[in-house]
């Protein structure tokens, strides 16, 4: 994934696919020591507000599922906030570098 090269190059080391507050969920790119978590989300199945796409097809059961995934999106960022984690979230639109900075940028604050 670009974002995970991009921030490899920047010198950053991150967990893959590590539990923090839900033994059921795992995150993509995890700081453990400034304890910031890098959620990256599909445009698609986390229906981003720029280009979520609700499918014609079957939409009563499209839209109840995606509204599902964002509030269980939601609610996951609230638990790991909760616990003092800082959340960045990374749309599948956005270009690496621009999403790399913002993820930097949050470590360098914590780290001061
Ligand atoms: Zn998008």
């Amino acid at each position: 994934m670009a974002l995970r090269r991009e921030l490899h190059r920047r010198g950053l080391r991150y967990r893959v696919q590590y539990s923090i507050v839900d033994r059921r969920r795992r995150h993509d790119i995890v700081f453990t020591r400034a304890r910031v978590v890098v959620e990256v989300r599909g445009c698609f199945w986390h229906a981003c507000p720029t280009h979520g796409t609700f499918p014609k097809a079957n939409a009563q059961w499209w839209a109840d599922k995606l509204q599902g995934n964002r509030e269980r999106d939601q609610r996951t960022d609230d638990l790991l906030r909760q616990a003092g984690w800082t959340v960045v979230i990374v749309w599948e639109h956005e270009n690496a570098e621009g999403a790399a900075e913002r993820v930097a940028t949050a470590i360098e604050d914590i780290r001061g």
